[in-house]
């Protein structure tokens, strides 16, 4: 199921209230150099205490917005299970970018993604691939990463390409969670 949206940005603003909603947790696990748009929860980045304490590092945003947001370095595969150890019943998703577009062109090492896709779902958290960037541009037939990978997330966002020069996003599943996502969508549509 695929549900077309303005921009990447709302893509994944969607797709984490959606994360949240269907695993009834609040925490998301989101890599340093990656870029899951501009909203508030997204925008911590960078390494050090910043993200320890999950302060902002985007003058405007508030604590409040970050606080449930923890980054790890990307391709640490001891970063992500320690993580789920000390914050645990709590991750909804871990999104990142399969492979790293936003702090240059960065692969996932072997194994990670596969990884990342095993605690998630032993952890009942939902994994989520951003391919705004790389949506239609690793593979020619693949719609997505786990074309070239092998590996399904639960949710994939794509925005840029899909839009031809256009603004625009889509974020879709594979049908787990259609339901949520018609909820959600009734809810948007209602205000609430
Ligand atoms: C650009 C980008 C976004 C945000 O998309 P917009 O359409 O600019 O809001 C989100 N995720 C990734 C990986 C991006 O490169």
């Amino acid at each position: 199921m695929v549900r077309f949206i303005n921009s990447g940005k709302e893509a994944c603003m969607g797709v984490l209230r959606l994360a949240r909603a269907f695993t009834g947790k609040e925490k998301l696990i989101m890599f340093d150099g990656c870029y899951q748009g501009h909203a508030d929860a997204f925008l911590v980045k960078d390494g050090s205490d910043v993200a320890t304490l999950c302060l902002p590092d985007s003058p405007g945003v508030s604590r409040a917005a970050t606080s449930e947001t923890l980054t790890v370095p990307f391709n640490d595969l001891y970063a992500v299970p320690g993580l789920f150890e000390t914050n645990k019943g709590e991750i909804a998703p871990v999104i990142l970018e399969p492979v790293v577009g936003n702090s240059g062109l960065i692969a996932p090492k072997p194994d990670f993604l596969e990884a990342i896709r095993r605690i998630t779902k032993e952890n009942n958290a939902l994994l989520i691939f951003d391919e705004v960037m790389t949506g239609f541009r690793l593979s020619y037939g693949g719609w997505w990463s786990s074309g070239v990978f092998g590996i399904t997330p639960d949710l994939t966002t794509l925005g840029k390409i899909i839009g031809g020069g256009l603004p625009s996003g889509a974020y879709g599943e594979e049908g787990r969670l259609w339901r949520w996502l018609s909820l959600l969508d009734q809810c948007n549509r209602l205000g609430r």
